[in-house]
């Protein structure tokens, strides 16, 4: 497992790097944005963001991490920054840290978001027109027909369907699907959520074309 340490305080740095690897883990350094962008590739697979970097605002490199990858990131912030944790986790962070922070939390967080994130180790599909029996998702219609009649979804409805068939038979968390529909962490969104999927198992009559995985999220029926 490779972990992508952004952290500008050199003494901070060197003492993480040998913690992470005797708990196991390989690591790639970053001392601030642009070394961070750089070292980002297919092999990382947790980011510890530092937002207090000398080049750039810590919370407009946690976007533009997530624009270029679903990676987990665990931002690290100063006790007082109650706000800016707020706007990392809407910017895309999946936990955060406290600073200073116990190195055994870290790996708690560590081991929490990539189980989390190992759900959805499947890659999308590229399909943009996806067919289950008689239904039939059309991504970049926006459309979604049920024995070849369209059936009329809100935006939201619309987005949840996309979100979860874009991987088929796959769960996809609930707060993934939370953060792409509504751009946000918030967990109040859950109940929202529960609300959409039912609208939509009535309004298309196959309710077995969205299968909830209790506790974690859902699944959308596969081929
Ligand atoms: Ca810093």
């Amino acid at each position: 497992m490779t972990v992508l340490i952004v952290e500008d305080d050199d003494r901070l740095m060197d003492a993480l790097r040998a913690f992470l690897r005797k708990a196991g883990y390989d690591t790639v350094s970053a001392a601030d944005g642009a070394q961070a962008l750089e070292a980002l590739s297919s092999d990382t697979e947790v980011v510890l963001l530092d937002l207090g970097l000398p080049d750039v605002d810590g919370i407009e490199l946690c976007r533009r991490i997530r624009e270029r990858s679903g990676v987990p990131i665990i931002i690290a912030t100063a006790r007082s920054h109650v706000q800016e944790r707020i706007r990392g986790l809407r910017a895309g962070a999946d936990d955060f840290l406290v600073k200073p922070y116990n190195v055994l939390e870290l790996v708690a967080r560590i081991e929490a978001v990539t189980r989390r994130s190992r759900a959805l180790v499947a890659e999308p599909t590229a399909e943009q027109v996806i067919d289950v029996a008689d239904v039939r998702i059309d991504l970049s219609g926006r459309q979604l027909l049920v024995g070849g009649d369209s059936i009329e979804l809100t935006r939201t409805e619309f987005d949840i369907v996309a979100v979860l068939a874009r991987y088929p038979g796959v769960v996809v968390p609930r707060e993934r699907i939370i953060r792409e529909v509504w751009q946000t962490d918030w967990h109040a969104f859950s109940r929202s959520l529960e609300v959409h999927v039912g609208s939509i198992r009535r309004k298309t009559g196959r309710g077995e074309l969205i299968e909830t995985v209790r506790g974690v999220g859902y699944r959308f029926a596969g081929r």
